[in-house]
């Protein structure tokens, strides 16, 4: 694998294991099935059981709710080496750990962190996040999902759009404004007024389930509001931790563009010499070593800072836009070198490309998070008008 700073000598032995260990992961369960699945458009559901033995949710939570209580750079790792495999089987980990452990973590009772969190690290329970509205993307403050109170809890209203594993989910964070301020809630799969559809047709993303989720006078208890946040904050601060791992993972997703470059340009042969010899294709393979390497050292600084518990979510912002749009253009690229074999499923070329198109898009666009940037180093914002 490419690291050409041999970043390998900053790694402790836990942290190389852990690579180690969903790296083996990878390589023998989805790798072979992989292209399968996204052509079929399914998410290879059987993988649940397998990410939660070797502790892929919740990593960095503690062992008392079923967390694993590693660090941000084991974490990091994880998710560089599962998006090597495909950007789908990372963003159902990522969810999973960052949108829905995490929040329930930080903002839940203790009544809803041991009923919940358990479960979902062993994966005997999946979870979703549902932020985004049909009307409200970049900016989720403008979502007209809204709950009322009622003389036992709630009822809800509203909904959400472009949500990862909305169909599969036992127990959904769904976002909505009670008397205007946004709060977080946990609406359980089969609740009266609850249905999460599948959303059918993407071309990005195939191995993952996106769906929506439609909330008509759905009931709730008291209980099931987090009590421990309000306003944007909570939200946000759930992007920001899966930020931080979707940062990693398209490092992963580059890397393995890169390999299946360097293979291929090796063994092509046009004008009686391999394609590697060319300098046309040689500027190319050394800018993805470049771009790469620089990708994993931001990846290392961010986590350092992350684990310091200085990281501010700018850092995030900085580190996902760069990585995002690096490894959309190495998948580009790399297709390029491919030839027209780049366009077909016997390389994972073309399917890291068209994922990528939703990575750089959700958790905040590159837009977006251009946006922020600017914000933080004018101190003008640049959202509106
Ligand atoms: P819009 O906000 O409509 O933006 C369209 C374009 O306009 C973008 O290029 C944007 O950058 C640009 N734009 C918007 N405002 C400005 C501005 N002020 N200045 C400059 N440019 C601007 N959401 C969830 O809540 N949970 C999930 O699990 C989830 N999973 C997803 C899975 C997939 C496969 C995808 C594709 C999306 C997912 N999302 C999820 C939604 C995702 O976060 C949104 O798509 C994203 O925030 C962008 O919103 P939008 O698509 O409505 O685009």
């Amino acid at each position: 694998m490419l690291d050409f700073l041999n970043l390998d000598e900053l790694l402790t032995d836990e942290e190389k294991l852990v690579r180690q260990t969903v790296r083996d992961f990878v390589d023998h369960e989805v790798l072979p099935i992989i292209e399968h699945a996204a052509r079929e458009g399914t998410f290879p559901l059987h993988l649940v059981k397998k990410m939660a033995e070797i502790g892929l949710f919740g990593i960095t939570l503690p062992q008392e709710y079923g967390g694993a209580g590693l660090n941000n750079v084991c974490y990091g790792l994880a998710m560089q080496e599962l998006e090597r495999g495909d950007s789908g089987i990372r963003s159902f980990a990522s969810v999973q750990s960052s949108l829905v452990m995490y929040p329930i973590y930080a903002f839940g009772s203790e009544e809803q962190k041991r009923k919940w969190l358990p479960r979902l690290a062993s994966g005997d329970a999946i979870g979703c996040f549902g932020l985004t509205e049909p009307d409200a993307g970049s900016n989720p403050s403008a979502m007209i999902t809204n709950a009322k109170r009622t003389a036992n809890g709630f009822v809800l209203n509203g909904a959400k759009m472009w949500i990862t594993n909305g169909t599969l989910a036992d127990v959904a964070v769904v976002w909505g404004k009670l008397d205007g301020v946004v709060r977080g809630f946990l609406v359980e799969k089969g609740m009266k007024g609850f249905t999460a559809p599948e959303m059918k047709g993407k071309h990005s993303l195939r191995a993952s389930v996106t769906s929506e989720l439609v909330f008509q006078d759905v009931e709730l208890p008291e209980a099931s509001m987090l009590p421990g946040v309000e306003g944007m904050k909570g939200p946000l601060s759930c992007l920001t931790q899966a930020r931080y791992g979707i940062s990693w993972g398209v490092v992963g997703a580059a890397m393995a563009c890169y390999d299946s470059s360097l293979e291929y340009a090796k063994s092509r042969i046009q004008f009686d010499r391999p394609i590697a010899g060319f300098q046309l294709t040689q500027d190319k393979l050394v800018w993805m070593l470049n771009e790469i390497t620089k990708a994993q050292l931001m990846c290392m600084r961010v986590a350092q800072i992350k684990d310091a518990g200085t990281l501010r979510p700018q850092h995030v912002s900085l580190v996902k836009r760069n990585n995002c749009e690096m490894a959309l253009t190495i998948a580009r690229m790399s297709r390029e070198i491919h030839g027209a074999n780049g366009i077909l499923d016997e390389y994972p070329v073309m399917r890291h490309a068209a994922n990528l198109e939703s990575v750089k898009t959700y958790e905040g666009t590159h837009e977006m998070h251009t946006l922020i940037l600017g914000q933080d180093i004018t101190g003008l914002a640049a959202f509106a008008g």
